[in-house]
């Protein structure tokens, strides 16, 4: 049985009283590897590592880091077949998604930061006849991040690769619940040489680890993704600190489809909106408002096509989803199909637990839900699920679609479909959320802010973005003689 460790200061090694925890396959239910559980020590040997190693890494040039993250990212795309293995067992999703998006993205990442850093330099601002303004760019030192299970070494990397790349040294938690490719990818980090100390993967359960290194003084800054409470929590920690704070929250994304969309496209994106890696991606669309002309059609066909749906072993190539992440939260998904009904609404299809057979009869498989009849105001229609249950509801006006897509206390993505630019444009400026789609969905350039508002988050990823949030900036002001 593999046994994770973690990575501080350049080495692999055990937590420092030797605790570890069972790390679940979620398509068989069964342990298959050992996940350190680290408490502050190790946060502080890790810190101190971040901290030794900060003086020499923020002094390269922008090139030389950004020559070690092209070689990290070269490694994850030689070792795609492998990551992508063991983020499918970790996490349940399919091989095929692990292979296609996951990995694929996080050796974007990596790649993209490191080309990215060669641009980033000092702003300028004269004022004309009196002085000049520099803006200079510095990195804060030893900064944290904590990310998720649903996307693994996608938002893993998301935040590491910025950070580095604008010259700081990090100390980073990956979800307790998928592991395996941060510790893959500390492999890769050694493989690669990037000097000791400047990347530090410490894991553990967020109440300890993820504490710890929210809590340590010496951290300037706290890149967080995942839920909103625990966002919260964080946040009452940090900010008395005057940490820098980037918050990545929950979601209740609102899909609008207008009678003019083109059907055939918007059906088959809603279709991987709504359920793509079982729902749990924290920018899959939950509330369906349809336009009352082409409701019904927009009904059968979507309960249709959900059916076909195949839910089996991840690991096969035929599979569209594999198992949900654990048992707790099959049954919180499961929770909320059962209070949907109490609410009064009808589960037209989906909803009930898989049950497959040998190795994976002890999975957590569940059938994609399509609920209807639901009042916006239900707790079905606001609170985050991160399933794959999406609810429909019918509208008659632009005004109605605005009011319930705004309705929640979340703003972190949307979709609108219509051939209407004018109608796509008014509906865009008016929906509360940080990224609107129009007759698209999961189109991502990596330049563009991404994040939400109101209880979505607070900040931005992505682009110069991250690099502002990782760095310090200094404005020197030189009066003309
Ligand atoms: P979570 O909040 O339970 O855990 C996220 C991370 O925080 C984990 O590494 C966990 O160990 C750590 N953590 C937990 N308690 C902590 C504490 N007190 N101090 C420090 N760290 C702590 O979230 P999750 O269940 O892993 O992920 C699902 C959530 O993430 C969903 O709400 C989803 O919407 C959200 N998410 C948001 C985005 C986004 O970009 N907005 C992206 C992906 C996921």
């Amino acid at each position: 049985m593999v046994k994770i460790q973690n990575y501080i200061n350049g080495k692999l090694i055990a937590p420092t009283d030797g605790q570890y925890m069972d790390n679940l396959n979620p398509a068989t239910g069964e342990i298959y590897s050992q996940v350190p559980k680290s408490h502050a020590s190790d946060v502080e040997d890790a810190v101190a590592a971040a901290q030794a190693a900060f003086p020499a890494w923020s002094a390269l040039t922008n090139e030389e880091r950004s020559n070690y993250l092209m070689r990290i990212s070269k490694l994850i795309g030689e070792n795609l077949e492998e990551l992508a293995l063991a983020e499918s067992i970790d996490n349940g999703k399919p091989i095929t998604l692990a292979r296609t998006v996951d990995i694929p993205r996080s050796q974007s990442n990596f790649e993209f930061f490191a080309k990215f850093i060669k641009d980033w330099g000092k702003d300028e601002f004269e004022d004309m006849g009196k002085g000049m303004n520099t803006v200079h760019y510095s990195p804060l030192g030893v900064v944290g991040t904590i990310s998720p299970w649903n996307l693994p070494l996608y938002l893993f990397t998301w935040k590491i690769a910025p950070a580095l790349a604008a010259g700081n040294c990090v100390v980073a938690k990956p979800s307790e619940i998928t592991p395996m490719t941060a510790f893959l990818l500390s492999r890769a980090c050694i493989r690669a040489g990037l000097p000791e100390g400047v990347l530090n993967i410490v894991h553990g359960l967020g109440p300890k680890a993820g504490q710890a290194i929210i809590e340590h003084p010496r951290v300037k800054a706290i890149s967080f993704t995942g839920g909103t409470s625990t966002g919260r929590q964080i946040a009452a920690t940090a900010a008395p600190m005057f940490k820098k704070l980037s918050l990545e929250l929950g979601g209740k994304n609102p899909v609008i489809i207008f009678d003019d969309c083109d059907f055939d496209d918007m059906m088959s994106t809603t279709l991987r909106s709504s359920f793509s890696n079982n729902g749990q991606i924290c920018l899959c669309g939950s509330r369906i408002y349809v336009h009352r002309p082409i409701y019904e059609k927009f009904r059968d066909e979507l309960v249709k096509r959900t059916q076909f749906i195949k839910v089996g072993d991840p690991l096969a190539e035929v599979t569209d989803l594999g198992a949900v992440v654990s048992e707790n939260h099959l049954k919180k998904i499961q929770s909320y199909i059962n209070l949907a009904e109490v609410e009064g609404g009808t589960v037209l299809c989906g909803g009930e637990q898989v049950s497959l057979k040998g190795d994976l009869s002890g999975g957590f498989f569940m059938r994609p839900a399509v609920i209807e009849g639901l009042s916006i105001s239900c707790r079905t229609n606001q609170e985050e699920i991160f399933g794959p249950v999406v609810t429909i509801t019918p509208f008659d006006s632009e005004e109605e679609a605005l009011f319930l897509a705004n309705e929640t206390p979340y703003g972190l993505a949307a979709t609108i479909w219509t051939k209407n630019i004018n109608r796509a444009h008014r509906m865009a400026e008016h929906i509360q959320a940080g990224i609107v789609w129009i007759n698209c969905w999961l189109l991502r350039d990596l330049r563009t802010p991404f994040g939400g508002i109101k209880q979505s988050g607070v900040g931005r990823e992505g682009g110069w973005e991250a690099f502002r949030f990782f760095t310090e900036p200094k404005n020197v002001c030189v009066k003309y003689a």
